[in-house]
């Protein structure tokens, strides 16, 4: 039963949220090694916060990108927040104008490295939306998801060039990069929604 006030998600909305809940620990874990310990945590608070802002049941996909966008940007503590926000606005334009949403994440690429300053190789998020970027993929599918995961375990072997953790240089080598895994979980969610 929902508390008065509050709308129902969509399903898949609340897939998103309850799957970043459960990678929290996992995802903090990881941070621990190569950052502050709390990018796992900042990602599920961020996703829970998107659910105040969502339309609803029989919200489109656009709709509930956006929501997701609005969620990161304005809700959540970390670097991880505004930069999975900025990434999102992009992929919710590309739903909204009916483009492919791998548009969106090659428009997201360019976002993240306006405004955060990181290219690939510096083992961020910028990975993952670089190789789905170019991956060839014309859709976000499972080839597209595949270039995701792989971005994300590229960083293992990086050395981190941006964020918190370029303050612990080659100790972070054989770790992956927290935030990168999220980027991977969160497109892989955007896929199994039905978005391409
Ligand atoms: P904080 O370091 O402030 O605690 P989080 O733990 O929320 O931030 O997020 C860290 C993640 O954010 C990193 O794992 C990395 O993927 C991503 N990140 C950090 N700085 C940048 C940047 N300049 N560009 C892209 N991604 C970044
Ligand atoms: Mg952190
Ligand atoms: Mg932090």
């Amino acid at each position: 039963e929902a508390s008065a006030g509050a709308k129902q998600a969509s399903d898949w909305l609340s897939t998103f949220v309850e799957t970043f809940e459960s990678s929290r620990a996992a995802l903090d874990e990881i941070d621990q090694k190569a950052g502050d310990g709390d990018v796992g945590t900042n990602l599920a608070n961020a996703a829970k916060a998107t659910l105040t802002r969502a339309s609803g049941k029989g919200a489109d996909l656009a709709a509930d990108l956006n929501s997701i966008a609005e969620g990161f940007l304005n809700d959540t503590g970390g670097s991880s927040g505004p930069l999975f926000g900025l990434a999102f606005q992009e992929i919710a334009a590309a739903a909204k104008n009916g483009t492919s949403l791998v548009e969106g994440v090659k428009e997201a690429r360019a976002a993240v490295t306006r405004v955060g300053g990181a290219e690939p190789g510096d083992r961020t998020i910028v990975d993952v939306l670089e190789a789905v970027a170019t991956s060839g993929a014309e859709k976000l599918d499972a080839a597209a998801i595949g270039a995701a995961i792989d971005g994300a375990e590229s960083t293992k072997e990086m050395s981190s060039g941006r964020g918190r953790s370029s303050y612990l240089g080659d100790r972070v080598l054989g770790t992956p990069d927290p935030g990168a895994l999220g980027m991977a979980l969160a497109l892989a969610l955007v896929a199994e929604a039905g978005g391409a």
